[in-house]
């Protein structure tokens, strides 16, 4: 039986710490779904339509990963992809009690549902999306944090594009 994971989050933007994840999650999964957040009470920088376009583009090297979006509650998107993993990734403890909440919910609500946490490569471990855009937004270098093509993507929202 193949096995499938999923692994949902923001991407506002994709990172290098999203990115180390994901290649971690294909060492463990045959298959890695990765799920964008659509809320729309949730304020985005990117549209969810954007942050799917970047993933795509980012793992397209990548025939074991697919990237899709969904709304509603995390386990209903799982059960409908026939999965029954959640990948999370794990920087700091400051991430551990949010998350420990998160998938101990998610398994009252499915109980065959887990959560596995994958740790990333330690330059990442103090990476978010939101601090690369606050460095963009700021006209800092993202190229250490970000794919090339996700940088332009940043400056043309803060309207940081070379003439
Ligand atoms: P969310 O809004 O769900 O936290 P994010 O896009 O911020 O969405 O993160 C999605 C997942 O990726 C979360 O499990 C988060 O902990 C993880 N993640 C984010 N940045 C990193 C990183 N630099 N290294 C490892 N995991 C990360």
């Amino acid at each position: 039986m193949i096995k499938i994971a999923i692994y949902p989050g923001s991407f506002d933007p994709v990172t290098y710490g999203h990115l180390d994840i994901i290649k971690r999650g294909l060492q463990i999964f045959d298959q890695l779904t990765i799920g964008v957040l659509h809320n729309p009470n949730k304020k985005t920088l990117f549209s969810t339509e954007e942050r799917m376009a970047m993933l795509k583009e980012v793992t397209k090297d990548m025939p074991a990963v697919t990237v899709t979006s969904f709304d509603g509650l995390l386990v209903n998107f799982v059960r409908t992809r026939q999965a029954n993993v959640i990948i999370r990734g794990l920087r700091a403890v400051s991430d551990f009690e949010y998350e420990m909440q998160m998938a101990l919910m998610n398994r009252k609500l499915a109980e065959n549902v887990d959560t596995i946490f994958l740790m990333p490569a330690e330059p990442y471990t103090y990476l978010s999306s939101s601090i690369v855009k606050e460095i963009v937004a700021e006209g800092g270098q993202a190229t250490k944090f970000v794919p090339p093509q996700v940088e332009e993507k940043l400056r043309q929202k803060f309207s940081l594009t070379k003439e």
